[in-house]
C-alpha cells in the first residue's frame, strides 16, 4: 500500500494518522510479518490490525549461498504454487538484488532459460516488493543493508508496466525503504512503448537496454522482440532518455562465441553508440545447458574484443557472473530449478 492508502485505512479503523508512520516502519524498514509484531501500537490497534489486515508474504522455500558468497539464490513459491527466484549479489560495500516480474516471459530471447517457459504470470506490485523485503531482511540479519535494485530477473518488467512502476514508486519512498532512483534499474529487451512511457513517468530510476548484437539480423535471431524494434530504435530512445531524464541508458552486451564476440562487432559496436550517451556493460555468456547451443567465447577472444574497444576509445565494464555455482547468473534460473524437479 502506498501511505496515503494506508492513511486511509488507518482513518477508517478510527485511528490517529501518525500510526500511519508507524505501520509502514514496520513493515519496510523492521520487516514486520505479523500485527502482533508492531509493539509501539496499542493492542487495541493489533487485535483491529489482526482482524481486518493481512500482511501478505511470499513463501520463501529455497535459498542457496554461491561458495564465495558473492551470491545469495532465493526461490520463492506465489499462493497460486508458481516459483520465482531473486538475487543478492554483493560486491564489496554493495549489495544489489535483481528482482522478478513475472513468472516466465513472453519475449522468447534464445539464450534465456526464463523465455523457454512462456509467459505464466505477471507479478503483483506487492510480490515484486516482497522478493525486496525478504532478501533485505536477510542482508540486515547480516549487518548490511540493500543499496541497489536491478529489475533484471525472471520476465521483461516493461511489460508488466503497472505494477512494476508501483513497486519502483514504493521502493523509492522515503516512508518506504528510501531507495534513491539512481539506485534503482530497470532492464529491458527493448520494448519500446515501455521505454517511451518510461521516460515520460516522473520516476528517475536507471535504465539498461540488452543488446546483445551489432546487427539486426542477428538480433533477430536471437531477440525475436527485434523484428518489432530495431537496433536503430533503441539507440535513438537512449539518446531520448538522456535528454529528458539525465541518465545515461547502460547498453548490456552478452558475448557469445561465434555470434556476437568477432573484431567486426567490436568495431560496430563503438561506431553505433559513439554518438549515444550511454555506458556499455559486457557479459562473457553463461552456459547453462549443454544444449542451448552457444557458447562463452574463449579467454583470448574476450580479451580481443576488449582491446579493440580500448582502442576504439569505449568505455565499458565487464560483468564477470557471480554465482554461477549456484545457478544464480542470469538466464539460468528456472532451468535448473526444472531439471531438480523432474
Ligand atoms: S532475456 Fe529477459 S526479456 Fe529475454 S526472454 Fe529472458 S527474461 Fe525475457
Amino acid at each position: 500500500m502506498f501511505p496515503g492508502e494506508l492513511d486511509e485505512f488507518v482513518v477508517s479503523l478510527g485511528q490517529p494518522r501518525y500510526r500511519t508512520r508507524q505501520i509502514l516502519d514496520w513493515l519496510y524498514a523492521k520487516g514486520a510479518r505479523e500485527p502482533g509484531e508492531m509493539t509501539n501500537l496499542s493492542k487495541a490497534l493489533r487485535a483491529q490490525l489482526a482482524e481486518r489486515a493481512r500482511i501478505t508474504a511470499l513463501h520463501q522455500v529455497d535459498r542457496r549461498e554461491s561458495a564465495t558468497g558473492e551470491a545469495v539464490k532465493f526461490l520463492f513459491e506465489l499462493p497460486t504454487g508458481q516459483r520465482v527466484e531473486s538475487v543478492l549479489i554483493v560486491d564489496g560495500e554493495r549489495r544489489t538484488v535483481c528482482l522478478s516480474s513475472q513468472v516466465g516471459c513472453p519475449l522468447d530471447c534464445k539464450f534465456c532459460a526464463t523465455g523457454r517457459m512462456g509467459l505464466i504470470a505477471n507479478l503483483e506490485a506487492g510480490q515484486i516488493i516482497d522478493q525486496l523485503l525478504q532478501v533485505s531482511q536477510f542482508v540486515r540479519e547480516r549487518g548490511a543493508r540493500v543499496t541497489n535494485v536491478v529489475m533484471m530477473g525472471m520476465g521483461e518488467p516493461l511489460l508488466n508496466y503497472d505494477e512494476v512502476v508501483r513497486a519502483l514508486t514504493l521502493m523509492r519512498l522515503e516512508e518506504g525503504l528510501g531507495l534513491g532512483g539512481r539506485k534503482i534499474t530497470v532492464s529491458t529487451a527493448g520494448y519500446l512503448p515501455g521505454i517511451h512511457k518510461l521516460i515520460a513517468e516522473d520516476l528517475n530510476v536507471g535504465l539498461a537496454i540488452s543488446l546483445n548484437s551489432t546487427t539486426d539480423e542477428i538480433r533477430e535471431q536471437l531477440m525475436p522482440i527485434n523484428r518489432k524494434w530495431q537496433i536503430a530504435d533503441l539507440l535513438a530512445a537512449a539518446r531520448e532518455f538522456f535528454d529528458r531524464r539525465g541518465y545515461r541508458v547502460t547498453f548490456e552486451y552478452v558475448l557469445m562465441a561465434g555470434l556476437t564476440d568477432a573484431d567486426a562487432d567490436a568495431r560496430r559496436l563503438a561506431e553505433l553508440t559513439r554518438d549515444v550517451p550511454c555506458k556499455i556493460n559486457l557479459i562473457p555468456y553463461n552456459e547453462f545447458a549443454a544444449d542451448a547451443g552457444f557458447r562463452r567465447p574463449a579467454r583470448r577472444r574476450l580479451e580481443q574484443f576488449y582491446r579493440i574497444l580500448r582502442t576504439l576509445e569505449v568505455e565499458f565494464t565487464v560483468r564477470e557472473s557471480r554465482g554461477r555455482d549456484i545457478d544464480a547468473a542470469c538466464g539460468q534460473l528456472y532451468h535448473r530449478q526444472q531439471e531438480a524437479r523432474q
